[in-house]
């Protein structure tokens, strides 16, 4: 019997999806680059299914690739020819959230602003934020460990995890729902299933710490003239404010490209650098720390101009310049880079890549920003429209430029989008060679068919 006539089976028939129209939606991830159709897709509605598909697939010696909102930007959930596709997207849902221990356990398709929208109806925040929101699942953003926007208040996705449920590749329920802090008995294997990409188990359910709302947010674009007077500005707010959770500097490229494109008007001198903070304060009796905060770095002359968001609106304009949403209508097809380095190297790395890049490629837009406050830089690459050669052509040598810069820099090669198959050739670039084989003994051990999303990571 065939692997699919097996689980067809075995699971209900809602469960297994074989219509080659809809196989055609789970052929790539937001990178845009996967092309080929799963075999057939998974529906599980329960662990219990999942179980039983795993069992069956290991049996059977059947490839799957786990998928969650397809928003990752490298390749990871993108099936290769013959692989079967695992859809979570059936298995979601808030199954409680606890007021007194602070947490919530959810399940691993629900999509991450339902679960943002659960915990605030409740009165606290889910400390993880990404501009793909919509539609990245909460199983998605653990398999990655994403980062996002507020990573110097609240760490990656990990540093937010109490407990997590996962299904191994031989069907086996490896279920730890706790919600405690405190847990040092032995080995932490939630933290063995982070940023795994999905090549080690199926993450089904997670017990998230929850922050309690304090204050209200405030968000405010500033322009200041060197990287030095960046830096120190990050640690006066970090000093001013307990509640810093954003700190997004812009290099002038970036800034100027995406305020022109994008048809919008903030500061009319553009800056060497701006940058967008956001951070939650109290407001007590009529004074505001934000406020005070702005004030004083402009009087020690760290920022030459500030524009605060007076409404939710104007605070979207801000982030739209530093989303880069005119970007990829302005450059077609813009390779887009993650990285991440010390603070005090970035700039330098930035210039650098702007000058190595320019020469080797003419015309090309190099256009960075970053989430400064934890070292990582994102860096686009892209042609405008019309140039003769077409970015694919020079994708490759573009790419090799790049990582040898990361690499003389001693950066990583991935600072949240996780290795995918995009990253795959570099990643020797940032893991020694003792790491890796590390990494593959440990694949081994749990997935000694391989089934679990081969091709990925290693
Ligand atoms: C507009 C935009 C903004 C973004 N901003 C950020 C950002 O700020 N920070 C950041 O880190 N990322 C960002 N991303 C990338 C992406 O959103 C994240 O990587 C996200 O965590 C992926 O979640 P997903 O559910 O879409 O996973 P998918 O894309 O479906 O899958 C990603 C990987 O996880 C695996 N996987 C998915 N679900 C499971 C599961 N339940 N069990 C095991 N493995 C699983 C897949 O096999 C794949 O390898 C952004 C993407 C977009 C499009």
């Amino acid at each position: 019997m065939s692997v699919v006539d097996a689980l067809a089976e075995a699971l209900p028939a809602d469960a297994l999806i074989t219509d080659p129209a809809i196989l055609e939606g789970a052929q790539s991830d937001a990178s845009g680059t996967g092309a080929v159709r799963p075999v057939a897709l998974l529906r599980p509605s329960s662990v219990e299914q999942i179980s039983t598909a795993l069992k069956l697939c290991n049996a059977h010696g059947q490839a799957v690739v786990p998928q969650g909102g397809m928003s990752g930007l490298a390749g990871g959930a993108n099936p290769r020819a013959g692989d079967i596709a695992l859809s979570m997207a059936r298995f979601a849902g808030v199954e409680e959230i606890d007021p007194v221990a602070e947490t919530m356990t959810v399940r691993a398709g629900t999509v991450l602003q339902a679960a943002q929208q659960a915990a605030r109806e409740a009165g606290f925040a889910l400390p993880v934020d990404l501009g793909a929101r919509g539609s990245c699942q909460i199983g998605g953003i653990i398999a990655t460990n994403a980062g996002g926007v507020s990573v110097i208040r609240d760490g990656m996705t990990r540093d937010n995890l109490r407990g997590l449920e996962v299904v191994l590749a031989d069907g086996t329920v490896l279920s730890n729902l706790g919600k405690v802090t405190k847990n040092n008995t032995g080995y932490d294997l939630r933290h063995l299933f982070a940023g795994t990409e999905g090549t080690l188990g199926i993450i089904t359910r997670a017990v998230f710490r929850l922050r309690r709302l304090v204050g209200q947010q405030r968000t405010a674009l500033c322009a200041l003239d060197t990287y030095e007077d960046v830096i120190a500005f990050l640690a006066h707010a970090r000093a001013s404010l307990p509640g810093l959770a954003a700190f997004e500097a812009m290099w002038r490229d970036h800034f100027a490209f995406n305020q022109e494109k994008g048809g919008i008007s903030l500061f009319a001198d553009c800056p060497a650098y701006a940058v967008l903070i956001e951070a939650e304060t109290k407001a007590a009796a009529g004074e505001d720390g934000f406020d005070r905060m702005l004030e004083a770095a402009w009087e020690k002359g760290l920022i030459r101009d500030a524009l605060v968001a007076q409404s939710e609106t104007e605070a979207r304009r801000f982030w739209s310049v530093r989303e880069g949403e005119a970007m990829s209508q302005g450059l077609p097809g813009l390779l887009s880079f993650d990285v991440s380095m010390p603070i005090g190297d970035m700039d330098a790395f930035a210039t650098r890549c702007k000058e190595t890049l320019g020469q080797a490629f003419p015309a090309v837009h190099v256009l960075a920003f970053g989430h400064i406050g934890d070292g990582n830089l994102h860096v686009c690459a892209g042609f405008e429209d019309g140039i003769a050669d077409s970015i694919s052509d020079r994708a490759e040598a573009i790419e090799e430029t790049f990582y040898d810069l990361v690499r003389q820099f001693g950066g990583s090669i991935s600072a949240e989008h996780g290795i995918g198959t995009l990253k795959r050739p570099w990643l020797g670039y940032s893991r020694s060679e003792a790491e890796l084989a590390t990494m593959r003994a440990i694949k081994s051990a749990l997935d000694p068919n391989g089934i679990l999303n081969p091709g990925k990571v290693l």
